[in-house]
């Protein structure tokens, strides 16, 4: 016999898909705070939100004669046609979080419009109204939730440890906090603060007052907007990076979201700016047309899906290209010695990295294949309108200024090693051998990848003597060292001859070069292998210029001239800085005078 279930009973179902944990509610309840305009909001937890979780806001409160409605299934104040699903600007919208929150726990909801005198207070356990009475009470909403899953034990086993649990909530609290830097959260833990955030709407100090990490002082900011498309935020110099990824925070419309594509933008964006293994901190926002993603792909509504995900993986690769190209992203001195004492973010090891240059190639042959449009790289205005609900950044957000070579004056070198140079505010150390290694390699990527080799004939062949066994496999490794600019041919049983060489090369360094390569073939590696053209650009840098080099002040403007044409000028491609700097304030710091 068919029957329709009974009310309880299918509640309970329902709530299954909503309340998973006890951060499913702290969510679900901290989102409707947000959405109802509320500039302050408590969350309260104990025992891990098991036994005992309350949110209160100061927003716009439920009317007395709405309350009850408020816990129907499919009651929402926030849709009311079809064609609103495509264009959310609110968090909730299912209408049933409340309903089922109430199903599975003791729920006890105060609230108070300000067009009322009095306010409400209504007791729900298990889904079952106990109570309904007036009260007096300020305006806005205080929803408590005790003992989860009391109604349904079998479910109770599922859910972790306290401090488990609770970590959950505070990492969610964490994040949303930052969403919102205009409103003022706390967040009290077994009744000690974790945090409480100020509320005035700067990102950096909502950063810090959460995270309370010093470090995070030093993240530069970026805003970049691109094709409708926004990425704001704040991200970690070179020389701050972790282990994991667990420093990365993104948002999508003020959406906590987990993101392969966004990661994946991240990692393009620092791609040479450090070592392999290594991953930046960064608290990215982004902002996109509703229309062009679906969030609700799962019911914990984490994941997001775009339309376009290669539009979205290039808005943050730009967006953190353009924020670690800004004067002020430049690594400070004071910066790596203080990685240096925390060896956890010790990234300018000795340890030898390798440049994956297949990737940079594949990337950048896609670059060039799809033509994008010219990026531009706006220097922000005055942030837009400021909405309660949509998470913005500082008001006194600092303009980016992108770094320029042209601002350095060229003072001298030192030790035969380091270029010194100065602008208005600073003195910079810019290592010649790294530039020379970022000079040189973007050379040569270039010269792969363009159409028409530069190519100069010499005048004297260089006679190369390859292996029989390496011969062989010609078909292999020749085409790759044509793409670069060598012409060869064939010379006798086991030699070739080269006529021409790239432009960019001296005779003696492509006679290195061709002669190295030719080594590693042999030694049965690949071509773009990493390891192999990692060993090509140091071994072929031999001659050219080095630690313990004595420049003249033309070599040394003409070297920088060279950098400044760089893609990255600002490590070479094993992820060590070209350059750092030491500000005029620290200076007068370190004699002093402030
Ligand atoms: P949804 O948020 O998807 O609309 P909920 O079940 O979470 O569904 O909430 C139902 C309705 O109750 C909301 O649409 C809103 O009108 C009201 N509501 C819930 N929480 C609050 C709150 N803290 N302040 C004001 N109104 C609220
Ligand atoms: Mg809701």
């Amino acid at each position: 016999m068919i029957k329709v279930l009974e009310k309880s009973i299918a509640d309970k179902i329902a709530a299954g898909e909503v309340v998973e944990r006890p951060l499913s509610i702290v969510k679900e309840l901290v989102e409707n705070a947000i959405d109802s305009g509320a500039n302050s909001i408590v969350v309260e937890i104990k025992n891990g939100g098991k036994t005992y979780i309350r949110v209160t806001d100061n927003g716009c409160g439920i009317p007395s004669a709405e309350v009850e409605m408020a816990f129907l299934r499919h009651a929402t104040s926030k849709i009311v046609t079809a064609a609103d699903l495509n264009s959310i600007e609110t968090l909730g919208f299912r209408g049933e979080a409340l309903a089922s929150i109430a199903a599975v726990t003791r729920t006890e909801l105060v609230t108070k419009t300000s067009e009322e005198k009095a306010g409400v207070k209504v007791i729900i356990h298990g889904g079952e109204i106990i109570e309904n009475i007036g009260i007096g009470c300020p305006d806005g909403t205080t929803i408590v939730i005790s003992d989860l899953f009391y109604n349904t034990p079998a479910r109770q086993k599922f859910l972790k440890s306290d401090s488990a649990e609770s970590s959950r909530i505070i990492e969610f609290l964490s994040q949303i906090a930052l969403a919102y830097p205009r409103i003022k959260f706390r967040l009290i833990n077994k009744g000690d603060i974790v945090f409480s955030t100020t509320g005035t709407g700067d990102m950096l100090s909502a950063i810090m007052s959460v995270y309370q990490q010093k470090e995070y002082a030093d993240l530069v900011p970026l805003d970049y907007t691109y094709n409708g498309n926004r990425i704001n935020g704040f991200i970690s110099r070179p020389s701050l990076s972790k282990t994991t990824r667990k420093s990365q925070v993104f948002f999508v419309n003020g959406r906590v979201v987990s993101s392969k594509v966004i990661e994946k933008g991240v990692t393009e964006g620092y791609s040479e700016r450090l070592f392999e293994g290594r991953f930046p901190v960064t608290f990215l926002f982004i902002e996109t047309n509703p229309s062009k993603l679906d969030v609700n792909i799962h019911p914990n509504k984490r994941e997001v899906r775009f339309d376009d995900e290669q539009e979205i993986v290039s808005l943050v690769r730009e967006g953190i290209k353009q924020g670690l190209g800004t004067k002020e992203a430049v690594v400070e001195m004071r910066n790596v010695f203080k990685a240096e004492e925390a060896s956890e973010n010790n990234i300018f090891s000795k340890e030898d990295t390798q440049v994956d240059i297949k990737q940079i190639l594949s990337t950048k042959r896609a670059e060039l294949t799809v033509k994008e449009n010219p990026v531009s790289y706006v220097v922000p205005e005055e942030p837009t309108t400021i909405q309660n609900s949509k998470p913005t950044l500082s008001i006194e957000s600092p303009k980016l200024i992108p770094f320029d070579f042209r601002d350095l004056t060229l003072t001298g070198s030192i030790f035969g090693t380091y270029i010194t140079a100065t602008d208005d505010t600073n003195f910079y150390l810019i290592d010649q051998h790294a530039v020379h290694e970022r000079v040189f390699y973007e050379q040569l990527v270039t010269e792969y990848l363009s159409e028409e080799k530069a190519r100069q004939p010499i005048l004297t062949p260089i006679l190369l003597e390859v292996p029989l066994a390496t011969k062989e496999t010609e078909y292999d490794w020749m085409d790759a060292l044509i793409e670069m600019g060598f012409s060869l041919e064939l010379f006798g049983p086991s030699a070739y001859v080269i006529r021409e060489i790239p432009t960019f090369m001296t005779i003696s360094e492509a006679e290195d070069f061709a002669k190295t390569y030719i080594e590693q073939v042999e030694d049965g590696e690949h071509l773009l292998n990493t390891v192999v053209i990692n060993k090509l650009i140091t071994k072929s840098c031999k001659r050219a210029v080095k630690a313990h080099d004595y420049l003249s002040m033309e070599e040394i403007h003409a070297l920088i001239q060279s950098l400044m044409a760089c893609k990255n000028p600002f490590s070479c491609p094993h992820g060590r800085p070209t350059f750092i700097k030491l500000s005029n304030y620290e200076i007068e710091r370190m004699f002093k005078r402030v």
